[in-house]
Formats: structure tokens, C-alpha cells, sequence
């Protein structure tokens, strides 16, 4: 296979939690696809972790059935996942007890990067982070990186960031929100900082209102009794829509740099209204096809949101009278995630209007077919005089950028090369994910104190009527998931 990425340093990446899910599911497959990239050094090796008692032939035996489940076809061969499993090793670690901590210190290189990846609950970061600090497994130099839920309030973020800091410096620790790492969210900053044409454009001047939604069709079957305790607010809304949020409302930064760009995010999340109950509206989706949202979460009481729509101000020169509506759910109609920036009418038609908008509208979808589009306003083409259309000038990236129709890489492979490589700009810095608890808890607390009960809706809808009136009220519209 063809290499064309440069290799990064050597290293040696520790993965807590190497039995798990999400090891299997995205992180060894995200590796392996950088190895059939070129861009795993032949000398970086992987050293699983966790509890269970394996040998280094049966964990690789596992990262064999994991990228066999979760790597497609066109990058499966057999010598390359040979070559891929060689450099990977295990050791049984319990991070509350003392075994196993001996053999990583000797098994880990102190003259390479040394990463240590928590897949793993968040109730054991704190513990694993002393004991690599204990066992002077790790060192200043060292990188740490964790996985979300990061707390699920302010008081819980505190512990974990505290926990964390008494171990690690804060330019170590590398808090993963796979959104950022995606291609498009990276092309929302090139496109707003390296084109003259939208930036002069940016503001409430000329910005009616921004809509970001991520739609998924599943339901919480499986992980139910989990999602119950966290709901779509804390689970979605918190980081991910919240990421998007402040990457779409920053100013520009300074320069591409960790803390100038996270600076930045940090400014808009402070600078959020709180949310008045009449603006947020939380649904729980009904039996249908699907058991129904309490029966999936096998609590019939249950008050939590499989799905949250927000209008949201925020309280600066740039947007103060542009609102943000935010809405995540599952079961929905479609899996779809898109920021769609909604610009004002001309001030002024010298054309007869037909019905509907001619508004300009900048839609940057993450998934599925990652890419932007821009509706532009333009004559109807033929004799039928000026009527106006709206079309789409459409990139897809796949199509518009992908060498030879390759996959897009996966968030995950980015994210930890970038890890690989010490840069933190795609990852959420401490007081930013306090910030936004700070903004998220009372919310929380008023549905909480006043006994909110979450309004139904079909599944394979778009989400509770009360959710469309929220923007209707407005004068305004979601956009249509099918669409
Ligand atoms: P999981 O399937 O339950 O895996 C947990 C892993 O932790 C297992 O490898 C387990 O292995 C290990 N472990 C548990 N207790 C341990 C201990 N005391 N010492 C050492 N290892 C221990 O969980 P997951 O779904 O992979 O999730 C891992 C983390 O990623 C969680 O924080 C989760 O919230 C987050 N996350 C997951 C997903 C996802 O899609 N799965 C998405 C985003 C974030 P042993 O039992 O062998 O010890």
C-alpha cells in the first residue's frame, strides 16, 4: 500500500482500557488506518492495558478481530495487519491495585514519546494518573489523553481537572472531543479565517441566526441505563454542540496556536446568555417501531432527554441579536450533523419575489457526506423571465478533495497523531470545559427543581412540535433533516 504521509516521532502509545468499546471500535482501527498511511513509525509501539489477564498473543489476536470488525475491506491485508500487530503488546494493569506497574516502567522507552491513553471510566483517571506519576512511569514530557464524559457538572469537572493536575501539567493533558477532529470542523476555521469573503460577513449585521444540529436515528438501547443519568444536554450539548457553537462565534484568532484558538472559544462561552425555561425544549422519544426512550432506559420514571432543542444568545458586539437554536436527539428521521449559518435578506429586491427566501445560507455538514455548501441566489435558467432560484454551490470533500475517492480519515486517527505530535489545538483546555458547566448546570437545575417532564415524540421524527414552535415563534424554521 502507498505511503504519503510523513512518519511522526517514534513513541510509545499506553491504552488504558485496550479491551474495551471504544479501543476496539475506533482507537486500534484509527491506528492501524495511520499505519497503512505511513505515518506510524516502524518503532512505535502500542502497549494495551486494562484488568483482564491476556497474553500479548491473545490481545493481538483481539486488535486482529478489531480491525477486522471496524476497518473496511480496501484497507485490510494481511501482511500490513501482520506488520501492524507486531508492534503491538500487552500488559494486565488493575489501576487501583499494585500489579503490572513494574512491567510497564521497564516496558516503556523514556527517549521516545510517551503517551498514555485513559479509555477508560473517568472515575479512574485520578487513580491511574497518580500511579503513573508514582511509579515514575511518566514524566514531564509525558502526554495524557482522556476520553469524555469530562465530569457531569462544574463540581465533578473540578475534581477531574484537579485530580489530573496534581499529576500532570496542563499542556500534558489532551481532553479528546472526537467532533473537533473532524475534517469539516477544521475546514469551518480555514474557511472563515483564510477567505476574505465570509469574515467582513460574520455578524449580527448580516447573520439572521445560526442552527447546528446533530440527529441520530439510534436510540439508547444498550447503553440505557448509562444514558439515564446523563441525558442529551449533558452527553451532547455540553461539548460537542458547544464546540461547534464557539468555533462558528470565535473571533479569529490571533494565530493557529492551542491556547491563542482555545482563548477564543473560552471568550464565547463566557460571553453566553443563560437559557430561560421558555427557551429550551426536551423531548423523550415514544414507542414505535423501537421500544420507546424509558423502556430502552429501563426506568419507566425516567425524566431524561433523549432530545434537546436551545435558543441561545450570546451577549457581545458580534452576535447580540443573533440567536443560536441548537437541537441533538435520537430515534430521529435522519443522522445528520450540520451548522447552518442563515444570512438576513438583501435589504432591498429590485426583482419580483416568488415565494420563499432568497436569503444566502451556509450549510457545513459534518455527516454523512462531510463538506459545505452555499445557496446562492440566481435566475432560473430559459425564457421564462427573472425568476430567481436558489442553488447550491456544493463541495463535498470526498469528491471535491479526497485523493483517488480515499476515505475520509476518521476524527480518531487525526486526533491522535496530533497527540503524537504535542499539539493541543483541537483539544478542550480545562477552563474551557469548566466554563461550559458553568453555563450548562443551572440550566439543568431549573428543569431539575421545577420537575420538567420531557415532552414525546414519534421516532423518526424531527423532534417535539414544541421544538419547531420554538422557532416559529421567531419567524424562523428549522431546516428539514431530509433535506
Ligand atoms: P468499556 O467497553 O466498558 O471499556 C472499559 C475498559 O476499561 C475495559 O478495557 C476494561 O477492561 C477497562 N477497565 C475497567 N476497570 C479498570 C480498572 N480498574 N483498571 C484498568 N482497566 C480497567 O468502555 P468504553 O465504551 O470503551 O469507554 C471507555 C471510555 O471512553 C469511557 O470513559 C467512555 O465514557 C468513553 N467513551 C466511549 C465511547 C464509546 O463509543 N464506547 C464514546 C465516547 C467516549 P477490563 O475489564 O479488562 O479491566
Amino acid at each position: 500500500m502507498v505511503s504519503r504521509t510523513i512518519p511522526t516521532d517514534p513513541f510509545d502509545l499506553v491504552l488504558f482500557g485496550a479491551t474495551g468499546d471504544l479501543a476496539r471500535r475506533k482507537i486500534l482501527p484509527s491506528l492501524y488506518r495511520r499505519f497503512v498511511a505511513g505515518q506510524m513509525p516502524e518503532d512505535a509501539r502500542v502497549i494495551g492495558a486494562a484488568r483482564s489477564e491476556l497474553s500479548d498473543d491473545d490481545f493481538r489476536d483481539l486488535v486482529r478481530g478489531a480491525l477486522d470488525e471496524f476497518v473496511s475491506d480496501a484497507k485490510k491485508d494481511a501482511g500490513t495487519i501482520d506488520a501492524f500487530v507486531a508492534q503491538c503488546s500487552y500488559i494486565a494493569i488493575d489501576a487501583k491495585g499494585e500489579g503490572g506497574w513494574k512491567e510497564l516502567k521497564k516496558s516503556v522507552r523514556d527517549e521516545v514519546v510517551k503517551a498514555f491513553y485513559f479509555s477508560v471510566a473517568p472515575s479512574i483517571f485520578g487513580a491511574l494518573a497518580e500511579k503513573l506519576r508514582s511509579h515514575g512511569i511518566a514524566c514531564d514530557n509525558s502526554r495524557l489523553v482522556v476520553e469524555k464524559p469530562f465530569g457531569t457538572d462544574l463540581e465533578t469537572a473540578k475534581k477531574l481537572n484537579a485530580d489530573l493536575a496534581a499529576s500532570f501539567h496542563e499542556d500534558q493533558i489532551y481532553r479528546i472531543d472526537h467532533f473537533l477532529g473532524k475534517e469539516t470542523v477544521q475546514n469551518l476555521m480555514a474557511v472563515r479565517f483564510s477567505n476574505v469573503l465570509f469574515e467582513p460577513l460574520w455578524n449580527e449585521r448580516f447573520i439572521d441566526h445560526v442552527q447546528i444540529t446533530v440527529a441520530e436515528t439510534v436510540g439508547v438501547g444498550g447503553r440505557g441505563s448509562y444514558y439515564d443519568t446523563s441525558g442529551a444536554m449533558r452527553d451532547m450539548v455540553q461539548n460537542h454542540l458547544m464546540q461547534l457553537l464557539c468555533l462558528t462565534a470565535m473571533e479569529p484568532p490571533a494565530a493557529f496556536d492551542p491556547d491563542r484558538l482555545r482563548d477564543e472559544k473560552l471568550k464565547v462561552i463566557r460571553a453566553l446568555d443563560p437559557v430561560p425555561p421558555s427557551d429550551v425544549v426536551r423531548g423523550q422519544y415514544k414507542a414505535g417501531p423501537e421500544p420507546s426512550y424509558v423502556e430502552d432506559a429501563e426506568n419507566p420514571d425516567s425524566k431524561t432527554e433523549s432530545y434537546i432543542a436551545l435558543k441561545i444568545g450570546i451577549s457581545n458586539w458580534r452576535w447580540k441579536h443573533t440567536p443560536f437554536y441548537l437541537r441533538t436527539g435520537k430515534r430521529m428521521t435522519e443522522r445528520m450533523s450540520e451548522i447552518v449559518v442563515q444570512f438576513k435578506e438583501t435589504p432591498h429586491s429590485i426583482f419580483e419575489r416568488d415565494e420563499g427566501s432568497t436569503a444566502n445560507r451556509l450549510t457545513i455538514r459534518l455527516q454523512p457526506d462531510e463538506g459545505m455548501d452555499l445557496s446562492v441566489t440566481i435566475k432560473e435558467p430559459g425564457p421564462g423571465g427573472m425568476r430567481l432560484v436558489n442553488v447550491p454551490l456544493d463541495m463535498t470533500f470526498a469528491e471535491a478533495l479526497g485523493p483517488d475517492g480515499e476515505e475520509m480519515p476518521d476524527a480518531y486517527e487525526r486526533l491522535i497523531m496530533d497527540v503524537i505530535r504535542g499539539n493541543q489545538t483541537l483539544f478542550m483546555r480545562g477552563d474551557e470545559v469548566e466554563a461550559a458547566w458553568a453555563w450548562t448546570d443551572p440550566i439543568i437545575r431549573a428543569w431539575e427543581e421545577r420537575g420538567d417532564t420531557p415532552k414525546q415524540y414519534a421516532q423518526g421524527s424531527s423532534g417535539p412540535e414544541e421544538a419547531l414552535a420554538l422557532m416559529l415563534r421567531d419567524g424562523r424554521r428549522w431546516r428539514d433533516l431530509e433535506d
